[in-house]
């Protein structure tokens, strides 16, 4: 099954000009099309500005593309028109890099998780309380964080509240931008094994965006190369990793160290070992 389909995205950005500045436009993202099957994950991969977060804008309907079409489970998305429904909103959630901007500080963790219901639904406190708590043991955490304060976690648990709280409302597809790059690596590995858990247990879907291939090489089924604003390389993971096309595919595969997430991890257990 499709969760999402994106045909022919474009977005441009119009800028102002001034005084001494021809008003020009940024073409961010210039025709991309992508699909991405239940439970799988397809990883977005790109340097700064390639467009990739303006792709996940669109994905997310937070922003609207110029032109190009969007599907999700199969049907038409259009924001433009205020015509999005509150349950088209629920389907796609997302996970941003730092979650402590997105959490509020004096809001207890039991209650993070339990808004999104509170907003959404008319499930009473009780339940909302029972799901809560049983989506906080889901990622880990225990019984005991249910009535703490986001400043008392470390990146590595917050980054499990957030993932926690954008799954309440049983999402299709879950975007991930850069969900684990300002953690340190053993605390990735742990992230992206629990993402790997939770996909195989709730057939979840993502779209995972990343510029670190080691990262990607280790949750990619498929993987999307962005280049100034294009898509020049699709494909699945080991096809685009064992035969990079596009020659800034090979730059980019070129320039990076070829150990990965479980390297690291071996490396890491031989140390503590020692
Ligand atoms: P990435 O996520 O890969 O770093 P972005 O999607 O953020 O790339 O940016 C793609 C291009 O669009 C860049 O040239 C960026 O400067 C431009 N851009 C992004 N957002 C805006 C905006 N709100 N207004 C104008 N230009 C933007």
């Amino acid at each position: 099954m499709t969760v999402l389909q994106a045909r022919n995205i474009v977005r441009d950005y119009h800028l102002a000009g001034s005084l001494f500045k021809p008003a020009r436009t940024v073409h961010a993202v210039k025709g991309v099309s992508l699909s991405v099957t239940k439970g799988k994950t397809l990883a977005i991969v790109g340097e700064s500005g390639s467009g990739k977060s303006t792709l996940a804008r669109i994905v997310t309907m937070i922003d609207a593309p110029t032109s190009g079409e969007l599907e999700i489970d199969g049907e038409k998305v259009d924001i433009t028109r205020g015509g999005l429904s509150k349950e088209m909103r629920r389907k796609v959630q997302m996970v941003f890099q730092n979650p402590y901007g997105s959490l509020n500080p004096r809001q207890k963790i039991g209650d993070v998780l339990a808004e999104p219901l509170l907003i959404n639904t008319d499930k009473p406190a009780s339940e909302r309380r029972d799901l809560a708590m049983k989506m906080l043991l889901k990622v880990g955490l225990e019984e005991k964080h249910f009535n703490r304060y986001p400043h008392m976690f470390s990146g590595g648990q917050r980054q499990r509240i957030a993932i926690a709280r954008a799954l309440m409302l049983n999402p299709s597809l879950l975007v991930l931008d850069e969900p684990v790059s300002a953690l340190d690596l053993s605390v990735q590995a742990q992230i992206l094994n629990l993402l790997a858990d939770l996909q195989d247990e709730f057939g979840l879907t993502y779209v995972f965006i990343s510029h670190d291939l080691s990262v990607v090489r280790y949750i990619a089924d498929e993987v999307l190369v962005m280049y100034l604003g294009e898509a020049v390389e699709y494909g699945s993971r080991d096809a685009v990793f064992s035969a990079p096309t596009h020659d800034y595919t090979k730059m980019l595969f070129a320039a990076t160290p070829r150990a990965d997430v479980e390297s690291i991890r071996a490396r890491l257990a031989r140390k503590k070992a020692a």
